[in-house]
């Protein structure tokens, strides 16, 4: 006898994602743009190895996004008029809390993104529980507000994860990737909106590059990236889809980027049938597009 590979189906997770008969973006636009910044922060290289924070210079690195380039992305939002969601571990808005205040006090959207930038696949079902109550906690005590939704650090998400965040109310998630349009997503706890990411949009993708955390060995061009965004903002358009951004302040704050993503995002300010909003505003939207669909039907 020998092993035999194993040849049986898997079992798949017990989740339906539905997609909305009646979907169309507001105001009749042709697609929908969230700028979508996640403020990793010191969590980012913390998350794996808490001993790094003995790490001065790993720790300057992922600082910067937040004491440098935070001040300049927001300078760059109010400039171009558009509102942002920033997805910000617990841990960081208990650092930076005068950050967290000038986000707010733009108008833009501060969500969930774990405490410590934590990867919760693989984590027991009361462990993530207590740890997504306990970030929800400390950023409604920051910013005054309950996080409405979540993207996951490190994209680990399980069907126990979409359960948990439908169980405690989040109305959305922000971290897969089947679709491109905003759908429903089914969980044995209720549904949440599913807002959609692509790694087409994720600067770590071009730029990922740090000292502590790995990453692309070589840097690309901020062009590069500039042609491939606008490459897929025409796609998206023409599709109808949605063009969510995962930039990380420590990488896309840099002056190069930044300069770079203003010519880009006025660009794309420049064309027709564009709805720009946040996450919360796109999860309303999907929710009330889905009540009507099944109050009709
Ligand atoms: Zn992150």
């Amino acid at each position: 006898m020998h092993d035999m590979i194993d040849l049986s189906p898997p079992s798949y997770p017990d989740l339906i994602f539905r997609t909305l008969s009646n979907f169309a973006w507001p105001d009749g636009a042709a697609c929908g743009v969230i700028l979508a910044w996640h403020v990793d922060g010191e969590a980012g290289p913390m998350a794996s190895d808490r001993s790094v924070v003995n790490h001065v210079a790993a720790i300057s690195e992922a600082a910067y996004g937040l004491t440098t380039a935070m001040p300049r992305i927001l300078d760059l939002h109010r400039d171009l008029g558009v509102p942002g969601t920033f997805f910000v571990p617990a841990h960081v808005a208990e650092r930076h809390p005068a950050v967290m205040e000038a986000i707010v006090g733009d108008g833009h959207e501060i969500a969930h993104h774990g405490y410590m930038h934590e990867n919760v696949f693989g984590l027991a079902e009361a462990d993530e529980r207590a740890l997504f109550g306990h970030a929800t906690a400390i950023l409604q005590r920051i910013t005054g507000r309950r996080p409405r939704g979540w993207s996951a650090p490190g994209w680990g998400v399980t069907e126990q994860t979409l359960s948990i965040m439908a169980s405690m109310g989040m109305a959305y998630d922000a971290s897969l990737m089947e679709r491109d349009v905003p759908h429903m997503v089914d969980t044995t706890a209720g549904s949440i909106v599913e807002l959609p990411i692509s790694m087409v949009l994720d600067d770590w993708a071009l730029f990922g590059s740090s000292l502590y955390g790995g990453g692309v060995s070589s840097l690309t061009s901020a062009a590069r990236a500039e042609a491939i965004w606008r490459e897929e903002f025409d796609g998206l358009r023409r599709f109808g889809g949605l063009f969510q951004t995962t930039f990380h302040p420590n990488l896309m704050g840099r002056p190069g980027r930044l300069v770079m993503l203003e010519r880009l995002l006025l660009g794309m300010r420049a064309c027709d049938g564009v709805w720009w909003g946040t996450c919360e505003q796109a999860a309303d939207h999907v929710r009330r597009l889905d009540v009507e669909g099944q109050t009709n039907a």
